[in-house]
């Protein structure tokens, strides 16, 4: 399959390799930002642990289940709510980016599920509240705005910041894929994504300045 993209089956004919599976949850709304800016998609991601943006998901245990009901106990425990996903969910399978040699290989697979507003809501009330890695794992879950503000703000700004593994790249296929955003949309929050990234690095040129005064009085 074209771009390092494995179907479901040569995924799992891998016996080797450690599966992990994670999920885009999104609705549609006619909610509007300020009375009057569409926000269309209510899509969840998370903060990770790791102070990256991603997916809820997780590792499967091969061994005791199948893809989906790995998935299904991850997000049990990450978001404190029963979602069930069917293989019809599952969009992508690929390696995963610079896994090291010795240890055993990662696929990561991706599914997308499209929820209605008021179920968007439970998960988000739930993760907060009755999940188990709520302030451990996942640090709280996060709607990606999909709009452009007035400065250019927004789905860039989103954008410019850190992810794990793939997941920006998982995030981008399936705003193409569902038809979420015009590629025109997406192209233009994508350029102005990259000098919002370029001027948060000054800013934290400045910011290391600063720590590195500091620790010179001290
Ligand atoms: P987790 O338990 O959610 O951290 O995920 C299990 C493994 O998948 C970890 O090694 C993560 O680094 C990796 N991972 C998580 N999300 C993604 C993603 N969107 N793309 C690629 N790898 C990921
Ligand atoms: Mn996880």
């Amino acid at each position: 399959m074209a771009n390092g993209q494995l179907s479901r089956a040569d995924a799992l004919a891998c016996s080797d390799c450690r599966h992990a599976c994670h999920v885009m949850l999104y609705s549609d709304t006619k909610s509007q930002l300020f009375g009057r800016t569409p926000i269309k998609h209510i899509i969840l991601m998370q903060m990770r642990f790791d102070g990256l943006l991603g997916f809820p998901g997780g590792f499967v245990n091969q061994e005791q289940e199948s893809l989906e009901e790995g998935l299904f106990r991850e997000l049990q425990e990450e978001l404190g709510v029963a979602v069930s996903l069917s293989e019809e969910d599952h969009v992508d399978a690929r390696h995963a980016p610079g896994t090291s040699p010795s240890s055993p290989r990662l696929i990561t697979h991706f599914y997308v599920k499209k929820l209605k507003e008021e179920q968007i809501r439970e998960v988000e009330q739930a993760s907060a509240s009755t999940a188990k890695d709520h302030g451990q794992e996942v640090l709280g879950l996060v709607r990606v705005p999909l709009y452009t503000t007035k400065g250019g703000g927004g789905l860039s700004s989103f954008l410019s910041h850190a992810f794990i593994g793939n997941a920006r790249t998982q995030l981008i296929n399936s705003l193409l894929r569902f038809n979420l955003l015009s590629p025109e949309d997406l192209n233009k929050a994508l350029k102005h994504s990259l000098k919002t990234h370029a001027n948060g690095a000054v800013d934290l040129k400045a910011a290391l300045a600063l720590t590195e005064a500091k620790k010179d009085q001290s």
